[in-house]
């Protein structure tokens, strides 16, 4: 926490508005919208994961309907899916971003209206902080006309080329959850450039309550608010995202200026415009044997990272799913490791995980 969390949760405690809406509610979506720009309008909710499932909603996905999902990626991008009925297909990396391939993406649709039916929507995701290749997504998106969710949970504070991420798809969401760059202990927000489709976002969000003095409901409702008093933190929190970001940054920097020296290790870099908050820092080994090697390594001093996310097409709960993959994310499961990454550590821990990952690294 920055400090200045307490004084909005104050404001709630002194006013009294701990019920569920309040002003910290109102500023923190103005505080998100202000820094987003590019005519950005936001609804905060109780989870990235109740965003992604609001957003699916608003598109219209239901029983039936096939989402295009990018595979290397939190089961959260895909687990709402599921909830509406409708069923992922996976679509794999490439290997410049870590994210979805626009290329597979292009031929998934092409097979799926095909064998099927045209898909309803595209999930795609700013994984660890790194943009995906917006244009190139967001042509083949328009090409077909099926809308995008940016799923920019991890990249609040990342910047593809003059835009900030969780603008660039039909419909942006974030992640306020305890891990994320800025936290309000959980949280979630949906971002689009539409009041009509805010509006929308807000009303399914409070239980879908028509207007009228007794309750009175024409649609399915969900209780995904935020609650005034997290917002109070999240207020906090917003006036310290670009520390945060330059912190988390100074982490890569560090990794990759001790490290790259080493044949066997290399890192993600930046592509011409895209800039990451670098929310993981990650590496890339040679082999398993060696990210194994390391990772036991570090938990030896109790220094705890973790492989990059398993993707989904190889998930056992989506065993059945369809999925478009040429093994990208495949490899960078098998060989990537995730670094400490947290915006407090000191240069004392950054330089004992580095001395540690030098021992089984070669030049
Ligand atoms: C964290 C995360 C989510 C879900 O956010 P919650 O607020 O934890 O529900 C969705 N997608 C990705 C890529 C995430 O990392």
């Amino acid at each position: 926490m920055s400090g200045e969390e307490q004084k909005y949760v104050k404001d709630a405690f002194d006013t009294n508005w701990i019920a569920p809406l309040g002003p910290n509610v109102a500023g923190f979506e103005k505080d998100i919208e202000s820094y987003l720009g590019d005519n950005s309008h936001v609804a905060v909710l109780s989870s990235g994961t109740g965003a992604i499932h609001l957003a699916l909603d608003l598109l219209g996905v239901s029983s039936g309907d096939e989402v295009l999902c990018q595979s290397f990626t939190f089961a959260a991008s895909a687990n709402p899916i599921t909830y509406l009925g409708a069923s992922p297909v996976f679509i794999d990396s490439e290997s410049d971003t870590w994210n979805m391939s626009p290329e597979l993406l292009e031929k998934a649709i092409i097979d799926r209206t095909e064998k099927y039916r045209k898909p309803k929507a595209i999930i795609a995701v700013h994984l660890y902080g790194m943009p995906y290749k917006a244009s190139e997504i967001n042509n083949i998106a328009r090409k077909y006309d099926i809308p995008v969710i940016e799923d920019s949970a991890e990249a609040l504070g990342s910047k593809y080329f003059d835009r900030k991420c969780g603008t660039l798809g039909d419909l942006g969401i974030f992640s306020f959850n305890g891990n994320k760059i800025i936290t309000t202990s959980g949280g979630g927000a949906l971002v689009t450039n539409d009041p009509a489709t805010r509006e929308k976002a807000v009303f399914l969000a409070t239980q879908a309550r028509d207007n009228a003095p007794h309750y009175q409901h024409s649609h399915i409702g969900y209780n995904y608010r935020m609650s005034n008093i997290l917002a109070g933190v999240g207020r906090g929190q917003m006036e310290v995202l670009y520390k945060r970001v330059e912190a988390r940054r100074n982490n890569f920097k560090i990794y990759k200026e001790n490290l790259s020296k080493y044949s066997d290790i290399s890192f993600l870099e930046e592509p011409d415009g895209f800039y990451s908050n670098r929310w993981l820092s990650c590496i890339l080994t040679s082999s398993f044997e060696q990210r194994e090697a390391i990772r036991l390594g570090l938990m030896e001093d109790d220094i705890e990272s973790r492989p990059l996310w398993k993707p989904m097409h190889l998930q056992p709960v989506f065993g059945d799913c369809e999925a478009y993959t040429d093994g990208t994310s495949e490899k960078l499961f098998e060989v990537g490791l995730c670094l400490p990454s947290g915006s407090n550590l000191s240069m004392s821990d950054l330089e004992r995980t580095i001395q540690i990952i030098e021992k089984y690294s070669t030049r």
